[in-house]
């Protein structure tokens, strides 16, 4: 390059323009990309991780049997059970409190997976913004109610869909009789 054109190339700014071009060409090419949040939201995936909840089955009854499996499996401590006896069943039991500590939630899933009767479910709610951060300490109520919201459509209760379960079961209350 001669000195002559470096020197035309400075005074008209050239870099700046060639950078200029750049971002006129995009700006003609490409519509914008952000969204007017909260007025716009965007369409979530179907396996979008959000808000823990717990659930029932369609009679009602919690899915959760209280056997800490979940608490076990993750990882950042989040959750806290505290199981006893169904009352006149001494074969079962239930969780008598259940919490979890939303602000120490990776939302890996890990207690989704480890949940042997599918009670935790994972919503699609991700707006719990709040001013104090005690309000994200969740008992078992709560959860249970971001479940009824988030899943409608409830599954039948593990002994109607598999009737070798309501055999096996030696708590299910209508066990057939002991042949003679
Ligand atoms: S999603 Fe992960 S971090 Fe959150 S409660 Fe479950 S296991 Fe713990
Ligand atoms: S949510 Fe599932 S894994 Fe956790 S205590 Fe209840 S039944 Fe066990």
């Amino acid at each position: 390059m001669t000195k002559f054109t470096a020197w035309i190339k400075t005074i008209i700014f050239y870099e700046i323009l060639v950078g200029m071009k750049a971002t006129l060409s995009h700006l003609l090419r490409y519509k914008p990309i952000t969204l007017q949040y909260p007025h716009e939201k965007r369409t979530l995936p179907d396996s979008y991780r959000g808000m823990l909840a717990l659930l029932r089955y369609d009679d009602g009854t919690e899915k959760c049997v209280g056997c800490d499996l979940c608490e076990a499996a993750c990882p950042s401590r989040v959750i806290k059970v505290f199981s006893a006896e169904v009352p006149g069943e001494p074969t079962k039991r239930f969780a008598k409190e259940y919490y979890m500590d939303m602000t120490r939630c990776l939302f890996c899933g890990l207690c989704v997976d480890a949940c042997p009767v599918d009670a935790l479910g994972m919503t699609r709610e991700f707006e719990w913004a709040v001013y104090d951060k005690r309000q994200l300490r969740l008992n078992k109520e709560q959860l249970l109610a971001i479940g009824d919201r988030s899943y409608p459509v409830r599954e039948k209760r593990l002994e109607f869909q598999h009737p070798n379960v309501a055999f096996f079961n030696v708590a299910f209350k209508n066990l057939p009789e002991k042949e003679a």
